[in-house]
């Protein structure tokens, strides 16, 4: 068997689970993940420098043969919790299934996202051991806590700017190939994240006085947060297409079957008809056309028979690349229409500037997905969820979001779920990805 597979079942079986309160957290794990390195890929480390940033964050140097155009290839290896409870193969065994195209590995933190982190290291490994050299420096960057606070990545981000590094080219998880995901494409479609939505949690509280329950007001607090509730479920944000995914209608439309590809590639009169069935195709196509909201948490009372005091519902919200955080507030206040309803505002990210889609690293990225995935299409898009990518964007404009794995629908599923696995093929196409892209930096 390859190395590269024992290499990634070995840095699987490091549990290295993040937990959003940090001292929970048991470091142990990550400290042995970070010393393993070394060991699996001698030559990179004798050829790259390696720094820790906030004790648990890597950044690598490899040194180019000029200092112009830096690249950066990130990945993370911090993963979310699992138990054995419910996984057909235990999360942590890295147990090998199955023959040829067919065999899998399981684990927690294949998909996401040691196996890039693994597949990179294999790249520069192969790259260094055959006397390569780069012709501009290249970064790897793998942060520790990308699940919970992405502070490992701000860190680096912060210590790469002090240093005056603005990146050409930064890739980071994202997008993978896919299959199936747009009406009338037959054909794999690689999905390269140029730009993310933003993110905010509101708190909606109500407080009220308390008293016993056998003598309740006619509108208690608890009533008046679930009439906010329904009103905010019942207003939908706006639906638009923001420019990048109507340049990824257009894309794909190219390719689709003949009645289909007239609608998609005449968006100038389609756009309506396109919003509508985009709202109603799928979860996912719909949360691509507007900002979305969800109400995720609630809280109220201490006993079965005392009125609660407060009442309060967390609505996590996705905003839509061509909104604002501002906007999304604004539209929660009316939607909710009663003073009494106080609503709060945390952890609050703007969508991320777009990335080009053009120039020599979009074609760079481009053309090494044609070579190692022949027959795919190429297209960008709009990430629905948030990468630690995104705080490279004051640095760099061509920052993408890309997995160079091809993923079934059923293998998207077990991100953060159970049963997270990839096929090993799978994997050594992802080798052969990185190592084409290291060659060329
Ligand atoms: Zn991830």
């Amino acid at each position: 068997m390859s190395d590269a597979i024992q290499n990634l079942r070995a840095l699987v079986r490091i549990p290295t689970v993040s937990r959003l309160d940090s001292a929970t957290t048991d470091w142990a794990p990550f400290r042995e993940f970070v010393d393993a390195l070394p060991g699996l890929y001698p030559a990179t480390h004798s050829a790259l420098t390696r720094e820790l940033v906030l004790e648990h964050s890597m950044l690598y140097r490899w040194a180019g043969r000029s200092d112009g155009s830096p690249s950066v290839l990130m990945a993370h290896y911090d993963v979310v919790a699992a138990t054995a409870e419910g996984w057909e193969h235990p999360p942590f065994a890295a147990e090998l299934i199955g023959e040829g195209e067919e065999q899998l590995i399981w684990g927690r933190g294949t998909l996401d996202d040691k196996g890039s982190l693994v597949a990179v290291l294999e790249a520069v490994e192969a790259q260094v051991l055959a006397g390569f050299q780069p012709t501009n420096d290249i970064y790897l960057c793998f942060g520790h806590d990308e699940e919970t606070l992405s502070t490992g990545i701000q860190a680096v981000v912060q210590l790469l700017q002090s240093r005056g590094i603005h990146p050409a080219l930064v890739l980071d998880e994202g997008g993978a190939v896919v299959e199936g995901i747009f009406p009338g494409v037959d054909s794999p479609i690689a999905v390269v994240g140029v730009s993310e939505k933003g993110s905010l949690n509101v708190t909606l509280t109500v407080d009220q006085q308390g008293g016993h329950a056998s003598t309740p007001p006619k509108f208690s607090a608890t009533a008046r947060l679930a009439r906010a509730i329904v009103r905010l479920n019942g207003r939908p944000f706006r639906s638009g297409f923001p420019a990048t995914t109507a340049e990824m209608v257009r894309t794909l439309g190219a390719h689709s079957s003949v009645p289909l590809r007239w609608v998609f590639t005449n968006l100038w009169l389609t756009r309506p008809l396109l919003k509508s069935l985009f709202g109603r195709l799928s979860d996912e196509t719909a949360a691509m056309i507007r900002t979305t909201q969800a109400v995720t948490m609630l809280g109220a009372g201490q006993a079965a028979n005392a009125l609660a005091e407060r009442a309060t519902a967390n609505v996590n919200i996705r905003v839509a690349v061509d909104s604002s955080v501002a906007e999304a507030v604004e539209h929660v206040r009316r939607a909710v229409d009663d003073k009494l309803v106080a609503i709060s505002i945390d952890q609050a990210n703007e969508p991320s500037p777009v990335s080009l889609t053009t120039g020599p690293q979009w074609q760079l990225i481009d053309s090494i997905i044609g070579e190692v995935f022949p027959g795919t299409i190429v297209t960008p898009y709009v990430m629905l969820g948030a990468t630690d990518s995104r705080f490279f964007t004051q640095l760099s404009s061509s920052v993408y979001r890309f997995s160079p794995f091809e993923m079934s629908g059923a293998e998207r599923a077990t991100l953060h779920a159970r049963n997270e696995r990839m096929h090993t093929a799978t994997f050594l196409r992802g080798v052969e990805f990185y190592t084409r892209l290291v060659g060329r930096l």
